[in-house]
């Protein structure tokens, strides 16, 4: 695609998708600043990335460690950058000091390293915990009945904060299929802050291109769309 015409796909996509998150929030009553949409600009090149950075995006969601410190240093400093995709333990001291939010926290071995190498840096690290909510093989994630339990050990770690749960949802045809999922999501999340006693948990990271308009109407806090803004993405 020529310069021109790239610059203005990702103009009209944003427009779209933004228009489409409005009225997902009229539709559920809720106000459009109570949902973020991070752009996933996974193997995506810097110009496209400046491109959505010009029409006002700020979040941008990666899935891999070596891909952030590749665009790290040529995107402009102001930007939340958004570990989204599963992350190995001995990779966490490459991006901790880098990432906003790790949105794919699925295990108590992973959060405490994460909690080493804060201690270390003397800093804060926010998380959310991933959520297998379709109970999928292929997929990461704890399931809905360890999620109350791996959330509440995070919460007695010093420099790691549990913000919420994410999830990906199943792959589906028609996006009515993960209603229940995300209502699920939702439920899961206000019965944690049930147990907690106060609203502990306040993002909740769910919906792509194919289903996050069904995801804001159930609740969504964050918005994960890659594909919506930036065109499919080549089979690596
Ligand atoms: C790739 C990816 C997305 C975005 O997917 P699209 O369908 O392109 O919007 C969202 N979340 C995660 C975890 C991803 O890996």
């Amino acid at each position: 695609m020529a310069m021109l015409e790239k610059t203005r796909f990702i103009k009209e996509n944003l427009e779209e998708v933004r228009e489409s998150m409005r009225l997902s929030c009229m539709r559920a009553n809720r106000e459009i600043k109570t949902v973020k949409l991070i752009a996933v600009s996974k193997t995506k090149p810097i110009f496209d990335m400046l491109k959505a950075y010009d029409f006002g995006v700020r979040d941008f969601g990666e899935n891999k460690v070596q891909e952030i410190l590749s665009k790290y240093d040529k995107m402009p400093k102001d930007i939340r950058w958004h570990m989204i995709g599963h992350l190995q333990r001995n990779k966490v001291k490459q991006i901790i000091d880098k990432v906003f939010l790790i949105h794919s926290v699925d295990s108590y071995a992973l959060a405490y390293e994460i909690e080493e190498q804060a201690y270390k840096r003397d800093i804060n690290v926010n998380v959310l915990v991933e959520v297998n909510i379709g109970n999928e093989d292929s997929k990461f994630g704890v399931s809905a009945n360890e999620t109350y339990e791996l959330v509440s050990k995070i919460m007695d770690l010093e420099h790691v904060s549990v913000k919420g749960l994410m999830c990906v949802a199943p792959i589906q045809d028609d996006p009515e299929n993960n209603r229940k999922y995300f209502r699920k999501m939702k439920a899961i999340s206000d019965d944690i802050n049930n147990k907690l006693g106060k609203a502990y948990l306040n993002v909740l990271s769910m919906g792509m291109t194919g289903d996050f308009e069904v995801a804001i109407e159930e609740g969504a806090t964050m918005v994960r769309v890659g594909t919506g803004i930036f065109g499919e993405r080549k089979r690596l």
